[in-house]
């Protein structure tokens, strides 16, 4: 490959159809960074995070300035013969997961193109074309909830993630059995606290879904509660998934050891990008968890197809994969993801296969 010549960071803010209630946080607007990286042949990638402070730490103007003051002259630097040594380099870099997986991607995007190949088949072996794609329900908003929920099912979406621990646990529990009614018994359920409860809160809202065939729990308690975690899971059946709590590879084996948990979320941003994110899912599927890949709430099509391209490589995607760019006014891409009904083809162009409407992203685009 060609040195890399440029990296530019550019910040943007994009608002939200509605806003997205979560336990930990209402988001209203995406401040997301987008990475445009070029090669000395011209050779353009692209790529996307979020910024999520109760995620990674990382705020939008952070992650702008450790694109422009360490990542990109880190990359300068690299004589990018192979993706190997410049995913080395970004993994070395402390911290910034979001920004260095942004970059991450985009070098990915040039690497892939100039081998002619999408980005999952340069990475490794695509096991699925099309993702079933998980649709968010805010379990706050109730009969309006509900009766979008019946229409997406009849649409053809078949994985609802309710999101819960801003209310009362046994009127959320309710909001649930309600939801498994107008559902019917095919589609997957699964609820997710955003480390809202303690071990009896989440018991009581465990039982209250006695009958619903919950899936999973997502993150019912605080990051780095493995114990509790450990208590919670000994007294229920409902598989626990870990996504606030995984910062690292090595969290796996900790909450399995204690068996804490029996899958995890899988987001690009937490681990800084494709290489540490896919020893995650080998090493979480050697110990018999399932996993569930997302993008941050909300990302568009550049950071959505990144997630679609690694969830993609996965064994399973039982467990849906949440792609956001659906919750945006606007999605910058020229060529955005393309999906029918809760279904989305996984693209099968060359390198990323989703590009930005420039003119577009500049709209959106922030002064920092
Ligand atoms: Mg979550």
């Amino acid at each position: 490959m060609a040195p890399i010549q440029t990296v530019e960071a550019i910040p943007v803010a994009i608002d939200l159809t509605e806003p997205m209630h979560l336990a930990s946080e209402t988001i209203k607007q995406a401040l997301n960074l987008v990475v445009k990286v070029v090669d000395a042949d011209g050779v353009v990638g692209w790529g996307e995070a979020a910024s999520a402070p109760t995620m990674t730490g990382e705020t939008l103007p952070g992650m702008v300035r450790a694109v422009r003051d360490i990542i990109g002259p880190s990359l300068l630097a690299v004589p990018a013969d192979d993706y190997d040594s410049v995913a080395t380099v970004l993994c070395s870099i402390p911290g910034n997961s979001g920004a260095r997986s942004a970059v991450d991607i985009a070098v990915l995007d040039i690497f892939a193109q100039r081998a002619r190949q999408p980005l999952n088949e340069f990475l490794g072996t695509k096991r699925h074309t099309i993702l079933p794609r998980i649709q968010m329900i805010n379990s706050c908003a109730g009969d309006a909830q509900l009766a979008k929920a019946g229409a997406l099912a009849e649409a053809g979406f078949t994985h609802f993630k309710v999101k819960v621990g801003q209310a009362d646990a046994s009127l959320e529990a309710a909001f649930v059995r309600n939801l498994r009614n107008i559902l019917g018994p095919d589609p997957l359920i699964c609820a997710d606290a955003n480390m809202a409860w303690d071990v009896e809160t989440a018991r009581q809202f465990i039982a209250g879904c006695d009958g619903c065939d919950l899936a999973y729990l997502e993150q019912p308690l605080g990051d780095g509660c493995v114990e509790d975690m450990a208590r919670l899971a000994k007294s229920t059946p409902v598989a626990l998934c870990l996504d606030e709590g995984l910062h690292a590879v090595s969290d796996i084996a900790r909450y399995d050891e204690v068996d804490a948990a029996k899958g995890v979320g899988l987001k690009l941003i937490k681990l800084g990008g494709f290489r540490e994110t896919l020893i995650a899912e080998s090493v979480a599927r050697q110990r018999g968890w399932q996993t569930t890949y997302a993008s941050k709430i909300a990302e568009t099509s550049i950071g959505c197809a990144a997630t679609a391209h690694v969830a993609s490589l996965s064994d399973n995607v039982g467990w849906g994969v949440s792609l956001t760019h659906q919750y945006l006014v606007n999605d910058i891409a020229a060529t955005p993801l393309v999906s029918h009904g809760g279904r989305t083809i996984v693209p099968t162009a060359d390198g990323l296969g989703v590009q930005p409407d420039e003119k577009r992203l500049n709209s959106f685009r922030l002064d920092l």
